[in-house]
C-alpha cells in the first residue's frame, strides 16, 4: 500500500501547522489532523510575547533563528507577523537575562532608562528600576500566522480526532481516527494536551504536567498609542513579580497574564477551581497598578491548558518512537517556525538534533565557565 502521505502532523496548533508548512516547503506531501479549527488550542487568542531573552543560551539561539523565519513569512504571506514595537523586560532579573544574551552580540538588546522605557511602553505607570529593551522582540500577530498557515495547508486538512498510532511492517505509520484509517511515512505529534496520551499508547512516558492558565485583556482608554513594547515584569514594583504582556494588532487592546500557572489533574480536573479566578484577579490588580492607560475592567479572556516540562518553563523536548515524534514544552509560539523546520529535517535526515533530545534538558541554565 502507498502511503497517504510523506508525513502527517498530529495538531493544527502554531507548531504542527509551522511544521507541516516547513515540510510542504521541502516537497513532501503532507497530512495535518486536528478534531478541531486550526489554532483551537493553546494556540489560540490575540498575541504572544516574541523575546529572544531565555536562561538557556540554546534557547537564545533557536528563537534567533525562528525570528530570521518569522521575517521570511512576514514577505511570504505579506502580512506583519511580529510588531516592530520590540519587548521591554523590567527587574533585577534583567541581569541574568543580559549576561546571557552577551553572548549574542548580533541581537539589538541592551539596558534602557527611564525616558526610553516611556517611548516604548507608553502604557505603563512610571519606573525607575532596572529595564531593558529587545529591539527586534516585539507582539507576535498570532491569527494571521495561524491564518496564513492554514491557508497554504488548506488541503492537506483533516478535522478529525486522532485516536491511535501504530507501526506497521511496511515501515509506515497507521493513523486512526474517528472515521479513518490511513497510513504515513512518519508522524509528527504536535498536539499538545493530547501529545503525552497518544506517546503512551506507543510505549513512551513523556513527563508532561498539565497546569491551566488565564491571560486578560483591557482596552487602551484613549487612542491606541503608536508604539507599545511587549513586557515581562519580575521587578514585584507594582505587586507582581511574574507578569507577562502583549498588545493586539493596532495597540487597541492589551493582554496581561501572570506566569504562574494552576496545577490540574491528569484528567484535566481542578483541586480548587476558584484558582483561575484568582489569577485573572491578580492580573487585573496588576494591570490597575502597573497600566493607568487601560480600562480597569476586562474585556477578553483567554482560559487554557498549557502543558510544561518539569526542568523549565521554556523548556521543549522532542521524543521519538520508530512510529513518531512527539513534541512537548510550553511558551512554543516564538520558538515555532525553527522548530518546524527542525522537525522536518530530523525525518528526513532521520536524525534528530542532539539539543532537542529530552537528555539535553533544553531550556535549563547552563553553567557559565
Ligand atoms: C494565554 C497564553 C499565553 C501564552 N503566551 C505566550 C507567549 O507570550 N509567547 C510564547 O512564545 N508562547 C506563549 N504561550 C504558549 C504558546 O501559545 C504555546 O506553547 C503554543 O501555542 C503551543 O502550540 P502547539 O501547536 O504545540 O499546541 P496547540 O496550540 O495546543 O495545538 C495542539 C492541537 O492539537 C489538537 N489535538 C490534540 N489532540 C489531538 C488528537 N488526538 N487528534 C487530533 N488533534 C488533536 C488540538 O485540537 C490542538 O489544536 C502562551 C500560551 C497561552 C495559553
Amino acid at each position: 500500500m502507498t502511503p497517504n502521505s510523506d508525513i502527517a502532523v498530529i495538531g493544527a496548533g502554531i507548531v504542527g501547522l509551522s511544521t507541516a508548512y516547513a515540510a510542504q516547503q521541502q516537497g513532501l506531501s503532507v497530512t495535518v489532523y486536528d478534531s478541531g479549527p486550526p489554532g483551537g488550542g493553546q494556540s489560540a487568542g490575540q498575541a504572544r510575547v516574541f523575546r529572544h531573552a531565555h536562561d538557556d543560551p540554546r534557547l537564545v539561539a533557536m528563537a534567533a533563528d525562528s525570528r530570521e523565519t518569522w521575517r521570511e513569512w512576514e514577505e511570504d504571506f505579506g502580512a506583519e507577523l511580529v510588531s516592530s514595537d520590540g519587548a521591554v523586560a523590567l527587574g533585577p532579573g534583567i541581569d541574568d537575562k543580559l549576561d546571557v544574551l552577551a553572548g549574542f552580540p548580533q541581537l539589538p538588546v541592551r539596558r534602557i532608562g527611564h525616558d526610553e522605557l516611556a517611548e516604548a511602553m507608553p502604557l505603563l505607570a512610571p519606573f525607575d528600576g532596572p529595564a531593558m529593551l529587545d529591539e527586534t522582540g516585539g507582539s507576535i500577530r498570532t491569527q494571521a500566522a495561524i491564518g496564513a498557515l492554514a491557508d497554504r495547508l488548506r488541503d492537506s486538512m483533516v478535522t478529525d480526532h486522532v485516536l491511535t498510532l501504530r507501526q506497521t511492517r511496511r515501515e509506515t505509520v497507521e493513523v486512526r481516527t474517528g472515521t479513518r484509517c490511513q497510513e504515513h511515512g512518519h508522524v509528527v505529534v504536535c498536539a499538545g494536551r493530547g501529545t503525552a496520551p497518544l506517546a503512551r499508547g506507543v510505549g513512551l512516558s513523556l513527563p508532561v504536567r498539565l497546569a491551566a492558565h488565564v491571560r486578560v485583556t483591557f482596552a487602551a482608554t484613549g487612542p491606541p498609542p503608536p508604539r507599545v513594547a511587549t513586557l515581562q515584569d519580575s521587578s514585584g514594583e507594582f505587586g507582581e513579580t511574574g507578569i507577562y504582556a502583549a498588545a493586539y494588532p493596532g495597540n487597541s487592546h492589551y493582554a496581561v497574564g501572570l506566569s504562574e500557572t494552576v496545577q490540574v489533574g491528569e484528567d484535566g480536573s481542578f483541586a480548587e477551581p476558584s484558582e483561575l479566578a484568582q489569577l485573572a484577579q491578580r492580573a487585573a490588580a496588576y494591570t490597575k497598578r502597573a497600566l493607568p492607560g487601560l480600562t480597569a475592567t476586562p474585556v477578553e479572556f483567554v482560559h487554557c491548558w498549557v502543558t510544561e516540562l518539569p526542568w523549565n518553563e521554556d523548556a521543549v523536548a522532542v521524543w521519538q518512537s520508530p512510529a513518531a515524534s512527539f513534541v512537548a514544552g510550553h511558551n512554543l509560539f516564538k520558538q515555532a517556525p525553527g522548530l518546524g523546520r527542525a522537525l522536518v529535517e530530523s525525518v528526513t535526515d532521520g536524525r534528530l538534533p542532539t539539543h532537542l533530545t529530552p537528555e539535553a534538558r533544553l531550556g535549563e541554565p547552563q553553567a557559565t565557565s
